[in-house]
C-alpha cells in the first residue's frame, strides 16, 4: 500500500475540506500513540463509500428545486454504519466525511457494533414548509435505497432533523419492502418502534460524562456555574439536566444570540419558551449577549452544543471556563486544543461526551430487531454504565500517556477498530 504522502493527495479528493482535513489530522496525531500499523491506518483515513444524490422537490409554490444530498459511510468493519442526517445550508460531502470518521471512533470507543456514517441535504430547512420537508425527506430516502438497510446503514436525527423526519424515512423505506421496518432508523417516534429516552439521551449523556469528570477532578457538580452554547436537542436537554442536578446555568444561546444572568437562569422556563416560540430570540430573561461574548464568559463549565468550529486559535486564549465540554461534533479546532492543553483547561471530547445519542440509538435498534422493549430506567442505567466505562478508559489512558482527553478517546476508539480490521484483513 502507498505511503501516506503519496496516497493522501487531498486536493484531488472530492471530500477534501477543512473539516475533513481536521479529522484526518487528529487521526494522524493519534496513530503513533495508538501504535497501529501504517497500512491499517491508511485504510482508515478514507471513507469506504461517499454518495452524492440530487433531490428534486416540488415546492408549495409549484416550482421545482433540486437539492444536493450526501451520505458518507466511513467503515463497515464491525457492523452496519450508523450516523445522523442533517439539513443545513452548509452541508458538504467533506463535512459528512469528517463527521462519519468521528462516528466510527465514537462507536468503537463505546464498543457498539457499528461503523460511522453521516449524511445531509444542503438546504435552508427553516425556510421550508412541513410539506416541502416531507417531500424532500421521502425523495432523499428513495435515492439512498440502494445503500441503506438495517444491516447496512442506519440513519438518525441530527441538525434540523427530528422524530418526524425519521418517521418519514422509516415509512418510505417500509413501503418499498412491503412491511414495517422500524430498525432502518433510530430516533423515531415511540409509536413506531422508537425508544423511550432516545430524545433526551445525548443531552443527558453529556451531563453523565460531566458528572464523572467532576468526580475525578474533585469538583461538586452542584456548585458549578455553567454556560451552554446551543439550545436545541443537545444543549436544551443538557441545560435542563445541569439545572436539575443543582448546577447554576448562567448563560445559554441559540443561533439568534444568548441570554446571561450571573445569578443563574430559570432553565425550565427558557426551555418552555424555546419550545413554544422556536427560538430564544424575543425572550426577556437575563441580559442579551452575542454568541462570541458567551464563549468568553467567566464560568466553570462551558458546554458547546451548537455546531463545529466554535473555539479556535483566536478565541482559545480568552476562554475563561475551567472545563470545556463538547456536546456538538468538532467545536474545538486543533490549534485551540493545543492552546487549551497549554493553559490546563480539560476538554471533554465530542466522541466520548455526546456518545449518549448513538448508544441509545443502538439500544433502540436492538429493541426493534428483538421486538422487545425496555423501560426508561433500564435504558438510563445501561447508558450510564456504557458511558462510565468509556469515560474511565479514556481518562486512565490520557493520564497514563500524559495526553489530552481527546487523544485518549481517539486512541481507545482507533485501537478497537484497527484490531477488527487486522483480524478481518483486506479483501481480497
Ligand atoms: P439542533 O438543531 O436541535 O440544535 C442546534 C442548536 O444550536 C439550536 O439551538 C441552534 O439555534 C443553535 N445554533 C446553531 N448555530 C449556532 C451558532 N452559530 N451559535 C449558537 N447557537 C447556534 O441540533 P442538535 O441535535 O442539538 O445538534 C447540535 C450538535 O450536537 C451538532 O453538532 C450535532 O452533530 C451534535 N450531536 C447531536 C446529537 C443528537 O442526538 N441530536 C448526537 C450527537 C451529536
Amino acid at each position: 500500500m502507498a505511503s501516506p504522502p503519496e496516497a493522501l493527495a487531498h486536493a484531488q479528493l472530492e471530500w477534501d475540506t477543512p473539516l475533513y482535513r481536521m479529522a484526518v489530522a487528529q487521526f494522524d496525531q493519534a496513530v503513533p500513540v495508538a501504535g497501529i500499523a501504517e497500512d491499517t491506518a491508511e485504510r482508515l483515513r478514507y471513507p469506504e463509500r461517499s454518495t452524492i444524490v440530487s433531490i428534486p422537490v416540488r415546492m408549495d409554490s409549484g416550482r421545482r428545486v433540486v437539492f444536493p444530498g450526501y451520505r458518507v459511510q466511513h467503515s463497515s468493519i464491525t457492523g452496519p454504519t450508523k450516523g445522523g442526517i442533517r439539513y443545513d445550508a452548509d452541508v458538504t460531502l467533506g463535512e459528512c466525511a469528517a463527521l462519519a470518521m468521528w462516528m466510527t471512533w465514537k462507536c468503537s470507543l463505546l464498543r457498539l457494533p457499528y461503523g460511522g456514517a453521516k449524511g445531509g441535504v444542503r438546504c435552508d430547512p427553516h425556510g421550508m414548509s412541513p410539506g416541502e420537508l416531507e417531500r424532500l425527506t421521502r425523495r432523499f430516502t428513495s435515492e439512498l435505497l440502494p445503500i441503506i438497510g438495517p444491516q447496512e446503514d442506519i440513519a438518525a436525527p441530527d441538525m434540523a432533523t427530528n422524530e418526524q423526519t425519521m418517521a418519514w424515512m422509516m415509512d418510505t423505506y417500509s413501503m418499498q419492502r412491503g412491511y414495517a421496518v422500524p430498525e432502518i432508523v433510530t430516533g423515531k417516534p415511540i409509536s413506531i418502534g422508537g425508544s423511550v429516552f432516545r430524545h433526551e439521551a445525548t443531552g443527558a449523556g453529556v451531563v453523565m460524562v460531566v458528572s464523572r469528570a467532576c468526580d475525578r477532578l474533585g469538583w461538586a457538580l452542584a456548585e458549578q456555574r455553567c454556560v451552554v452554547q446551543g439550545f436545541g436537542n443537545v444543549g436544551g436537554i443538557a441545560s435542563l439536566e445541569l439545572h436539575a442536578r443543582g448546577a447554576s446555568v448562567t448563560a445559554v444561546s441559540d443561533v439568534s444570540g444568548g441570554r446571561h444572568s450571573p445569578d443563574g437562569l430559570d432553565v425550565p422556563s427558557l426551555f418552555e419558551y424555546a419550545r413554544e416560540h422556536g427560538s430564544l430570540e424575543n425572550c426577556d430573561a437575563g441580559e442579551r449577549i452575542s454568541n462570541d461574548e458567551l464563549l468568553e464568559l467567566e464560568c466553570d463549565i462551558l458546554v458547546l452544543a451548537a455546531r463545529e468550529d466554535q473555539i479556535n486559535a483566536e478565541n482559545a486564549p480568552h476562554i475563561q471556563a475551567r472545563m470545556i465540554v463538547e456536546g456538538a461534533n468538532g467545536p474545538t479546532s486543533l490549534e485551540a486544543d493545543a492552546v487549551l492543553w497549554e493553559r490546563g483547561i480539560p476538554v471533554l471530547p465530542d466522541i466520548l461526551t455526546n456518545a449518549g445519542g448513538v448508544t441509545v440509538s443502538y439500544f433502540e435498534w436492538v429493541q426493534d430487531l428483538g421486538r422487545l422493549f425496555w423501560t426508561r430506567d433500564e435504558i438510563r442505567a445501561k447508558l450510564e454504565a456504557k458511558l462510565s466505562d468509556a469515560f474511565d478508559r479514556v481518562w486512565d489512558l490520557a493520564e497514563e500517556r500524559n495526553v489530552t482527553l481527546r487523544m485518549g478517546a481517539l486512541v481507545a476508539g482507533i485501537r478497537e477498530v484497527s484490531e477488527a480490521l487486522e483480524a478481518r484483513g483486506i479483501f481480497p
